[in-house]
């Protein structure tokens, strides 16, 4: 037997810097995918060829240990081998070989595609059936726990579980889920790859995450409850004692209030099939993330301004954690040319390297198939 899997990369269109704080987030897959084909050997071994890095590695299922040192793409695959094993889904030695077109690093989440991809292939070829909830949390422990990248849950989630023509609306507290329309039918989202380095984005996001776990201590305080996270805050009761919190605490906050009400404003609109309305709430979003939770750049920025000022744009935001990574431009599929000719005029006015252009629609998450041999 032989299993194909394919998996997308994912954007997230709305809810940022909202998934640590137990909000609202709100990704679609994109039409960049990762496959994976398994064929089934007879020891306990897994062979792995992937296409794009041109390398090959082998590891036996009964080694599955961390090697100390840096990461390396292989830990992915053996991470993933890890907790499917460990979650009591027995393996069988197979031959994997990763093809992708989903850009590396680039904030697309090729990892996650990449680990969602090689464990439906590797638990189908061996006769598991997982749900697709199930194999997405199962992606996320390898990349924590085995990987030692510390992500949110939303990526393997958003790959695992998408559909097309719909956008993914997670509840990073419960974990609900729900699918909502994304008519793209005349529209597409246009994904635009700043390329700018993220050297700040380690420190960055860690100060961001220690100023909402302060903000949550002292508002519990000042609103004379328990809080658990920010998801459990108003927007009504930030206006009221914003100004009591100390700086930046009172912006941070603020933004990651109103970032989850807009998700569900979003949420709202597609469900109306508003989709002007979306894009207004995408532009509002990275007005938030700029000048409250101020983890936008010069790039990011000019991203966003030049695509509002072109017709047939209807909303763009930078997505991601920031300080580089991608802006997404929801526009009308004619205007893609004229947004991408105008970002590149713009980036050259200034010096900087031509931004990589993704258009896509949203797309399906993972789908598997099987072949007799
Ligand atoms: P992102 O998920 O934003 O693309 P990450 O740094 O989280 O960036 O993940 C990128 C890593 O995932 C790569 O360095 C590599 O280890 C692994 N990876 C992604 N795609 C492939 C591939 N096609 N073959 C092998 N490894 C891959
Ligand atoms: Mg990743």
């Amino acid at each position: 037997m032989k299993v194909c899997a394919v998996a997308p990369g994912r954007v997230n269109l709305i809810g940022e810097h909202t998934d640590y704080n137990e909000g609202f987030v709100m990704p679609a897959a994109i039409d960049y995918t990762v496959t994976a084909e398994a064929a089934a050997r007879p020891e306990r071994c897994i062979t792995v060829y992937s296409e794009g890095f041109g390398e090959g590695e082998s590891f036996s299922l009964d080694r599955l240990e961390r090697d100390a040192g840096e990461v390396r793409w292989i830990d992915y695959i053996k991470g993933v081998c890890w907790t499917l094993e460990k979650g009591g889904y027995r393996l069988c030695g197979a031959h994997l070989s990763i093809s992708s077109r989903v850009p590396v690093g680039a904030g697309l989440s090729s990892s996650a595609a990449l680990e969602v991809a090689a464990a439906a292939a590797l638990a189908a070829l061996s006769g598991h059936a997982l749900a697709p909830r199930e194999l997405a949390l199962l992606c996320w422990q390898a990349e924590n726990e085995y990987v030692g990248v510390r992500c949110g849950v939303m990526d393997q989630f958003a790959v695992a579980l998408s559909r097309s023509g719909s956008a993914l609306l997670l509840d990073c507290r419960t974990l609900e889920h729900q699918h909502i329309p994304l008519p793209l039918d005349r529209c597409r989202l246009l994904i635009v790859d700043s390329r700018v380095p993220r050297s700040l984005a380690a420190s960055e996001y860690n100060r961001r995450r220690a100023e909402c776990e302060a903000a949550v201590e002292q508002l519990s305080g000042l609103l004379g409850r328990p809080l658990r996270s920010l998801r459990d805050v108003s927007s009504e009761e930030i206006n009221r004692v914003e100004e009591m919190l100390p700086p930046p605490l009172g912006q941070r906050s603020r933004y990651v209030i109103e970032e989850n009400e807009r998700v569900a404003a979003a949420a709202a609109a597609l469900r109306a099939g508003k989709l002007q309305e979306f894009g207004r709430l995408m532009f509002q979003s990275h007005a938030g993330l700029r000048d409250l939770y101020q983890v936008s750049c010069p790039e990011l920025d000019l991203i966003v301004e030049t695509a509002m000022g072109t017709p047939g744009v209807l909303g763009a935001r930078m997505t991601g954690a920031g300080f580089g990574g991608c802006a997404i431009v929801l526009l009308e599929a004619e205007a893609a040319a004229e947004v991408e000719q105008r970002l590149g005029e713009a980036f050259a006015r200034r010096g900087w390297r031509k931004p990589h252009f993704y258009l896509t629609s949203a797309a399906d998450g993972l789908n598997v198939s099987r072949e007799a041999r």
